[in-house]
């Protein structure tokens, strides 16, 4: 109820940004009802794990969670991201902790299948600060290969932070302690976007910034304890990467460029396209 408030709260005072309320990693259909039930206009389902968000799910258990979720949610307009094949590394506890990259073909499959709105894709991506030991290798020929044969649809990176080692320096230097923590380069993500990737998850880089300002604050003025206070400079920190990350990926200021879909346009679309 709180959650719901708040959302509530940040579209009242936005009019003029579109805005929609996407859950990440949702792990059963269960999950998905709740999020509708508090104004999710969005969802994942990520069918590639089971319900304990760490054990690898077979093709066919990620096919039918999935339609069982596009089932619930198109005839109320709410768009669903499915996820196929496993990502590196592990995220507030999500994650099998082993790679395992999307299948050109079995895309296909699954979309045709499951018909959902975007395909969140393994690639080599990893959750977490501490992605890779050397230098990460992303297959980005898989998002080209699907994107040839589905070049309708919207394809997600999960697990792309950057780690920008000027905001790791920032944790050290101020008493953090995050040695070898490396990311997925910018220049990487920048040259899939035009192969369908329509939604990058990044959210290491927003806490390594949150942190580092905190530890600043801590070390220059220990003095403080007002959280009121030194959440200041945190906030401030994440907003100006927020900022810089929109620009890098070629989104900002682009909120009046494109006319926002209501829920009631979705269950238009997909009346027309027959699926409810
Ligand atoms: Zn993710």
């Amino acid at each position: 109820m709180l959650l719901k408030k708040l959302m509530e709260a940040a579209v009242e005072e936005n009019p003029d940004i579109p805005i929609a309320l996407h859950l990440d990693h949702g792990n059963s259909l269960e999950t998905v009802k709740k999020a509708i039930g508090i104004g999710f206009t969005s969802v994942m389902i990520d069918g590639s794990l089971k319900e304990d968000s760490k054990t690898p799910t077979t093709f066919e258990e990620n096919v039918e969670v999935t339609c069982a979720v596009t089932d619930y949610s198109h005839p109320m307009g709410i768009t669903v991201e499915g996820e196929l094949g496993t990502l590196g590394g592990i995220e507030d506890g999500v994650g099998s902790g082993r790679v395992q990259l999307t299948d050109p073909d079995q895309a296909v499959e699954f979309v045709e299948k499951t018909r959902v709105d975007a395909l969140a894709v393994a690639i080599g991506t990893s959750h977490g600060a501490y992605k890779f030991k050397a230098e990460p290798k992303l297959a980005l020929h898989i998002v080209e290969e699907i994107h040839e044969r589905l070049p309708e649809l919207h394809m997600v990176m999960h697990g792309s932070s950057s780690v920008p080692q000027e905001l790791v320096e920032i944790v050290n230097r101020y008493g953090g302690n995050m040695p070898n923590a490396k990311g997925v380069p910018m220049s990487e993500i920048q040259s899939v976007i035009p192969y369908g990737v329509r939604k990058v998850n990044i959210d290491s880089d927003g806490r390594i910034a949150v942190t580092g300002a905190i530890r600043k604050v801590f070390i220059e003025t220990p003095e403080k304890f007002d959280p009121r206070d030194y959440m200041k400079p945190a906030r401030a920190a994440l907003a100006e990467l927020v900022a810089q990350k929109m620009h890098d990926l070629g989104t900002a200021g682009s909120a009046d460029t494109f006319k926002p879909q209501s829920l009631e346009d979705m269950k238009a679309f997909y009346r027309e396209k027959g699926w409810i």
